[in-house]
């Protein structure tokens, strides 16, 4: 599993209430919902995301600071509401970095309808060279913004804006990440771009808070392969350590429910007999189908692990060590079975039979069985549909592509790793026209049409090359 590239740091909690109280909500308990929200989406969205807790838990500033520190995050978002009798927003940054963040953050909560009062740093009295707030002062090189999405006392509208909107305002950060950090946003309701099997695309109607008694139409099947599958209290977060219980679809050939909510992305609101109204989290990535058929679901396309998908997943020759998981463990550092080494075959290709997660994938290795393995679009993994295996009797060959730059140009836009590859943000530009035209060897590709290469004067870099610019693509150097 790749590390996080951000942690969210829900403030408060325990017996810390915070600040940001009022007659409606305890500033712990708001910045705690928006936090798993984001911790969701995040997730939804292929982001890999870690956060500092996910309970009504009291951390004191060093522990809080500390697992910010420890995560690997490049980035945190501590979210607050604030209180002081002022109105709108406010996002703060390092006297020494995070001020673009920061006014990205301000720019999409603007956008999303809360006026923005400041974006702003604050140093501490007497010392223009530490930063006044201990989570932006004591998280080492994390870039840390404290985010305060509005005022428990205003006077003006926050009050009401916050009661009503504070999701909204919550996924707005989700999308300034995303645009900043250089990762694809999609809506909660956006089109899916897994490699799962479509699901009907008939949208369910969005029911926050799924108070509903009305049916949307639509039925959520849990497959027979399944014997465990949490369910949650509407009222909470719908994240591992809320359950009120487990379905057990396995005794059952399966289970169908209707859709009487969806409070979030992918998360369902039906009413169970063991539990009753219950949230479930069904992502086609786990299996669940969702279409308005009240039938049994064995018609309708699964993820089933022993199906094939007809895609594949290529593993980029530039990696030498990929980890790979068991079944029935979660894919995170410390569970691997073992690695694969794509550079020592020129790359690797395997079938998908099927996923376990956002961007987490069954294949079948030689070396360790049936594994699960993650390819997040952040990592040098691609996923399609040709089986490159098919054309390619010597698997050495595997996945080698070049991409080549026409000798009409002399200024090609290249980004670094890690940043959107947009204008602005190039670290240089390559000259095809001096050099008859330019070919690089692709290690990866971070999103549709760009690609990673190594560059003689720039290092690793992302660069864009639609077949629009020119730019063409071959098995050959
Ligand atoms: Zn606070």
């Amino acid at each position: 599993m790749a590390r996080p590239i951000l942690i969210i740091d829900p403030g408060h909690g325990g017996r810390d209430p915070g600040g940001g109280t009022n007659r409606y909500w305890k500033e712990k308990d708001l910045a705690l919902k928006i936090s798993l929200y984001q911790y969701n989406r995040y997730r939804d969205l292929g982001v890999p995301v870690a956060i500092t807790r996910t309970t009504d838990k009291y951390l004191s500033p060093d522990e809080r600071t500390r697992i910010v520190r420890d995560s690997g995050a490049k980035y945190c978002h501590s979210n607050h509401l604030n209180a002081g009798g002022g109105d709108g927003a406010e996002v703060i940054h390092s006297i020494y970095d995070g001020k673009a963040i920061a006014q990205k953050i301000a720019d999409e909560l603007r956008k999303a309808g809360q006026n923005i009062r400041r974006v702003f740093t604050r140093t501490l009295p007497g010392n223009s060279s530490l930063d006044y707030y201990f989570m932006i002062r004591e998280t080492g090189n994390v870039v840390t913004n404290i985010i305060e999405y509005g005022f428990a006392d205003s006077p003006g509208d926050d009050i009401q804006q916050l009661r009503n909107n504070h999701l909204k305002y919550a996924e707005a950060v989700v999308k300034a990440f995303c645009d900043y950090a250089g990762y694809t946003y999609r809506t909660p309701s956006g089109e899916e771009q897994d490699v799962n099997i479509p699901i009907n695309p008939a949208p369910v109607p969005s029911n926050p808070g799924g108070g509903s008694n009305g049916s949307t139409g639509q039925y959520i099947h849990l497959p027979a392969s399944e014997n465990s599958w949490r369910v949650y209290p509407v009222d909470v977060a719908p994240v591992k350590g809320n359950e009120k219980g487990f379905l057990n679809p396995a005794k059952f050939g399966g289970l169908t429910y209707e859709i009487l909510g969806q409070p979030q992305a992918h998360v369902y609101i039906i009413q169970t007999s063991d539990f009753g109204r219950v949230q479930i989290y069904g992502h086609p990535s786990t299996g669940a189908v969702i279409n308005s058929s009240p039938g049994s679901s064995t018609t309708s396309p699964s993820t089933n692990t022993d199906e094939k998908t007809e895609k594949h997943l290529h593993l980029s020759a530039s990696e030498s060590s990929w980890r790979v998981y068991p079944i029935g463990v979660d894919p995170v550092k410390g569970n691997e079975v073992g690695f694969l080494n794509p550079k020592k075959f020129g790359g690797l290709t395997y079938e998908i039979l099927g996923s376990t997660g956002a961007h987490v994938y069954i294949i079948e290795t030689s070396d360790f069985g049936r594994v699960q393995i993650y390819a997040g679009p952040n990592t040098a993994s691609t996923i399609s549909d040709e089986d490159r295996r098919a054309s390619n009797s010597d698997v050495k060959n595997t996945g080698d592509r070049y991409l080549h730059l026409p000798k009409s140009e002399s200024s090609w836009r290249v980004y670094p790793l890690n940043t959107s590859p947009v204008k602005g943000n190039e670290k240089g530009f390559l000259n095809p026209k001096k050099f008859g035209g330019l070919s690089y060897k692709i290690l990866g590709t971070t999103q549709a049409h760009v690609y990673i290469i190594q560059t003689g004067d720039f290092g690793k870099v992302q660069i864009y090359a639609h077949p629009s610019t020119g730019a063409t693509i071959s098995n050959k150097q």
